[in-house]
């Protein structure tokens, strides 16, 4: 369903590792993604998904490896030197979007000013042309009537979907969606996979968790199941099918 540039990679993990103390929770990924392409990642609670994620957009920098977003490179540099010296994070996380599990909106700002903000604070734009912008992204996700309302005054899939207004206002190369819809009521998830399934079909690149097998069936042209910090198994569309991993079979029978 989408068309990805196959020349090269936009998001490229090697050797990704990371520990929070002794602990490590990332024991070496590799992962290429090409532009346009939308990327499941699944696997047991506690496996590492988050910290892929969180990786990608420097939330949390890497112990070691490599990673590289939209041609700009982060990594451990000369041996001996701190990852992240080198490197330019912070040009790097801006062309990453990111929607996470809990949707995070101010509560005493309108859907609107919620989406201008960011474009405000990170982005330096000004007031009236952030309000556009904003604006334009609310109607992207088919909230643009919604738009002075407060989080309050709208459901749950209404505010995830205002969290992902937020984060395509931004411009990103990159969308990460964390568990988008697992806060969600039932009956309110449908809309969250919409919004998102329209925003795939513009061909954005993107990398979403989920165990939303059905959603992950109909996006994922490329499927990683992860479990204790590594990619156990990953594969095309009919993955979900055609996997040999013992581990990731049972995981997928044990969700559906
Ligand atoms: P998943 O998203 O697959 O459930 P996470 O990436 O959130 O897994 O977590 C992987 C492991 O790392 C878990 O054991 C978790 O407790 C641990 N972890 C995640 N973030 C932190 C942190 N900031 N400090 C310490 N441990 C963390
Ligand atoms: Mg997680």
């Amino acid at each position: 369903m989408s068309a990805t540039d196959r020349t090269a990679p936009i998001v490229e993990l090697r050797g990704i590792r990371k520990s929070f103390g002794e602990l490590e929770v990332l024991r070496g990924i590799d992962l290429e993604i090409f532009a346009g392409e939308h990327v499941v990642i699944f696997g047991p609670s506690g496996s590492g998904k988050s910290t892929v994620l969180r990786s990608i957009n420097l939330l949390e920098p890497p112990t070691s490896g490599s990673l590289k977003v939209a041609g700009i490179e982060y990594g451990p540099g000369v041996p001996g030197e701190k990852a992240g010296r080198r490197g330019r994070p912070l040009e790097l996380r801006r062309t990453v979007g990111m929607v996470f599990q809990q949707f995070n909106l101010f509560p005493h700002l309108t859907a609107l000013d919620n989406v201008a903000l960011p474009l405000r604070s990170v982005r330096r734009v000004g007031r009236a042309d952030a309000q556009v912008r904003a604006a334009e992204a609310l109607r992207r996700v088919g909230l643009l009537q919604r738009a002075a309302h407060y989080p309050q005054q709208l459901s749950g899939g209404q505010q995830q979907r205002v969290a992902i207004a937020r984060a395509l206002a931004l411009d990103p190369k990159v969308m990460l969606f964390d568990e988008p819809t697992s806060a969600l009521d039932p009956e309110l998830v449908g809309e969250v996979l919409k919004t998102m399934r329209e925003v795939a079909e513009t061909g954005m690149t993107m990398v979403v968790v989920t165990h939303e097998l059905s959603f992950a069936r109909e996006i994922g042209d490329l499927n990683v199941f992860m479990e204790d910090g590594v990619v156990v198994d990953s594969g095309p569309r009919g993955f979900f099918e055609e996997t040999t991993s013992p581990r990731a079979r049972e995981f997928i029978m044990a969700v559906r």
